[in-house]
């Protein structure tokens, strides 16, 4: 029997644990935290269930199709599309082929010209059925070139590119790759966005769970210190691993390297994405019969990213809130200096101008989470400088996000190639 040892316990991990003892290898899984799930994690204060950053899964990533039991994670979906908000004023703007309630709103949506609407029914037409690989493929551009190439009018840009997908990519100047933003404006079109009743936290139990249940062994609060060839022939010597604080080495006949992408580069030698994108998200309550008429559409701010967007987070899953409060996330783009009580006062100010109808003396803060690396920067081209699932030499695998492009779709991608490239040279 093949012993592989997968090193990190995030969601790439986990599916390349789970693949491997599916298939017959003998898996021993080491994460250096307590709780597995790597970026994707929740905490719950017994009223309030906290995302880290508020993050969503696409339910058209093929990959959580793939990898996901998604019926047993008793999704709640938001609606499509969002809410353009500036002082004073709120407009809709939805896919109405999938929200037949929102036709009325998006027609008649003036921050959106209908040049661009029927622009945004077009790309959606052609992206619609294309494979990661024909999208991904060819020479790429900063999404802000191949909207404005695409003829979309600067309006829209500056009112619904920007925030949208400032808040996808963590880079409100659109300055990132073109192909990321039409991959994911394809998985949008095919699916919605969702989070589990239980919190995103969800997702990797469920991943944890299963590999379990294929025989997998995960230990939590294990660091590898260093992955190093077992003897002078890597092809038959097999890996020895060294963990924080335990004399001598393991040794497994392959290891997947699984950790975010400085530490994968510190075990392996091999170079991987450096500059992080990262973001604030505070979360706030406020009493549960005000009523912000979203409909549970993310807010965006078109005026300025102070903050970048906010998210009607009970509303869409009533289970994260009790039942006479609501909670609200609102996310900043990089992690910031100022203090709570000053992020506070900013979504009181960014809501009062947007809802000049309501006071927001009653918002409270409940939580901040400040994210140094949520996603690695991905300009232009940045697929040419990634590392391949078999870029270390000898037993030695990658698998994580980095090696693909940043999102839940990637890294449970990548676990499953890194598996099939270990049963396939190694075998079981
Ligand atoms: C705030 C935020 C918002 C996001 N929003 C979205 C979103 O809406 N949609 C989307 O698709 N993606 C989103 N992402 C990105 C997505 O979460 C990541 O791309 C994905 O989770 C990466 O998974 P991974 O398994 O590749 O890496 P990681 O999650 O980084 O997992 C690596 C694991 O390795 C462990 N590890 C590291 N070093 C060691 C060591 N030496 N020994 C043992 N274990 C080690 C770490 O503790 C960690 O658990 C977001 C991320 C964040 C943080």
């Amino acid at each position: 029997m093949t012993d592989v040892a997968v090193v990190g316990g995030g969601l790439a991990g986990l599916v390349a644990a789970r693949r491997l003892a599916e298939a017959g290898a003998r898996v021993e899984l080491f994460e250096r935290r307590e709780a597995f799930g790597g970026r994707v994690r929740s905490t719950h204060d017994g009223r309030y269930t906290f995302d880290r950053g508020f993050q969503v899964l696409f339910t058209g990533y093929p990959a959580a199709q793939r990898e996901l039991e998604l019926d047993r994670l008793d999704l709640r979906e938001f609606p499509p599309g969002a809410i353009i908000c500036r002082p004073g004023h709120r407009s809709t703007l939805s896919d109405p082929l999938r929200d037949l309630s929102a036709l009325v709103p998006t027609l008649l949506n003036r921050d959106v010209r209908t040049a661009d609407k029927l622009r945004l029914f077009r790309l959606q037409r052609e992206l619609t059925g294309k494979s990661e690989r024909e999208v991904f493929a060819g020479e790429d551009q900063s999404i802000r070139s191949f909207l404005a190439d695409y003829g979309f009018s600067t309006a829209l840009v500056e009112q619904f590119a920007e925030p949208f997908y400032g808040g996808i990519t963590l880079d409100r100047s659109l300055e990132s790759s073109a192909a990321v933003f039409q991959y994911t404006f394809r998985c949008l079109s095919e699916g919605a966005i969702a989070v589990p009743a239980a919190g995103m936290g969800a997702i990797p139990e469920q991943l944890a769970s299963r590999a379990e249940r294929a025989d997998a062994t995960l230990h939590a609060m294990e660091t590898v210190t260093a992955v190093e060839p077992d003897g002078e022939d890597p092809r038959t010597d097999g890996v020895a691993l060294t963990l924080d604080g335990v004399t001598g080495t393991r040794r497994f006949d392959a290891c997947v390297v699984a950790t975010n992408p400085k530490t994968a580069s510190d075990l392996t030698g091999v170079a991987t994405p450096e500059e992080a994108r990262g973001c604030t998200t505070g979360y706030y309550s406020l009493p549960a019969h005000k009523d912000l008429r979203t409909g549970g559409r993310i807010l965006l701010n078109a005026a300025d990213d102070r903050p970048n967007e906010v998210a009607p987070l009970s509303e869409v899953a009533p289970e994260y809130a009790p039942d006479d409060r609501q909670l609200l996330s609102a996310t900043w783009l990089g992690v910031s200096d100022a203090d709570d009580a000053t992020l506070t006062e900013e979504v009181r100010e960014a809501l009062a101008d947007w809802y000049p109808e309501h006071r927001f003396d009653d918002l409270e803060h409940e939580h901040t989470d400040r994210v140094a690396f949520a996603q690695f920067a991905q300009p232009p081209g940045f697929r040419d400088d990634l590392p391949g699932v078999r870029e270390p030499a000898g037993p030695v695998y990658l698998a994580g996000d980095y090696t693909s492009w940043s999102s839940i779709h990637a890294a449970l991608d990548s676990g499953g190639r890194a598996a099939q490239a270990v049963l396939d040279e190694q075998g079981v």
